[in-house]
């Protein structure tokens, strides 16, 4: 077996099982350090689980059936807490597109800029046209060549490209001179995997919908290969110490409501993990060479 990455075979296995994959294996590149789900899904395996997706979320315990404007202004909290740690990105005037952008509440954020979407989601895109001074696509294939971008964003989409090489290629085309790309990504090194090493946390967060698990080394070397350089890392930890309690105790998702209570206050737990750089999440920008 090849690291889809860097293709050397100097692979090791990394994790025994995946979320809901019959001999579903993780494994790791001794290399480039890239994590990978084995065997990945074909694209029409893909389509298939995506038609079904809303019941993968449901078996993953995560809501459903919820009206669109209650899951957009849950949205917006989250997109509020990104837009502090990469607004320095975002200039007047800038010619922004966001690649999955759900009912785009990180665009609405986004007064001064002049926006535009790839959201395959048909409800999602509808409702997303109220916030964007551009234009909307399904697909990035369907954007014009003479569109050129100043940044081009992705918030927990990169981890789901089977080919990102392929999705960097045409991403190129679509930037300007200077334009860089932002993306945040789940970090292999979360502390429930580096730290805390709980099993069950890996049954569940290995799952197809993201074949490969990146690292700050693999992702350098994928942008590298295909003519970026980097600019900024950005090390960041989304979940805090009541999560992360809930796990030891649990050993599933799904919180605890005193743990809750008790750890509202948790700034100094997140930011010590940050400064080891073991973060359940990574911002990641870069630049054409
Ligand atoms: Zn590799």
């Amino acid at each position: 077996m090849n690291c889809p990455n860097c293709k050397t075979n100097n692979v090791r296995l990394f994790h025994d099982s995946v979320w809901s994959i019959e001999n579903g294996k993780v494994y790791q590149c001794k290399e480039c350090t890239l994590t990978f789900i084995y065997p990945m899904m074909s694209e029409k395996e893909e389509h298939e689980f995506y038609k079904n997706f809303n019941e993968h979320i449901k078996a993953r315990g995560l809501a459903t059936g919820e009206s669109l404007e209650n899951y957009h202004n849950k949205s917006l909290m989250i997109a509020k807490e990104r837009m502090n740690i990469v607004s320095k990105y975002f200039v007047d005037k800038s010619k922004v597109l966001e690649v999955g952008s759900s009912t785009g509440a990180f665009l609405s954020l986004l007064q001064n800029c002049d926006t535009s979407a790839v959201e395959p989601s048909d409800d999602n895109r509808e409702f997303s046209k109220q916030f964007i001074t551009n234009k909307t696509y399904s697909l990035i294939e369907e954007i014009s060549e003479s569109e050129k971008f100043d940044i081009i964003c992705m918030f927990h989409v990169f981890e789901h490209i089977r080919e990102p090489a392929k999705f960097l290629a045409n991403c190129k085309k679509l930037l300007k001179e200077n334009g860089i790309i932002l993306i945040e990504v789940p970090h292999i090194e979360d502390p429930l995997i580096s730290i805390y090493d709980i099993k069950e946390f890996k049954d569940f967060v290995f799952q197809p919908m993201h074949p490969m698990i990146y690292s700050v080394a693999s992702l350098e070397y994928l942008f590298k290969q295909n003519g970026f350089s980097s600019t900024e890392v950005i090390y960041h930890q989304r979940y805090g110490l009541s999560n992360h309690l809930a796990w030891l105790k649990y050993k599933k998702p799904g919180g605890d409501k005193i743990f809750d209570e008790i750890f509202k206050e948790d700034k100094e737990y997140k930011k010590s993990i940050e400064f080891t750089k073991k973060t359940d999440t990574l911002f990641y920008i870069v630049s054409k060479v």
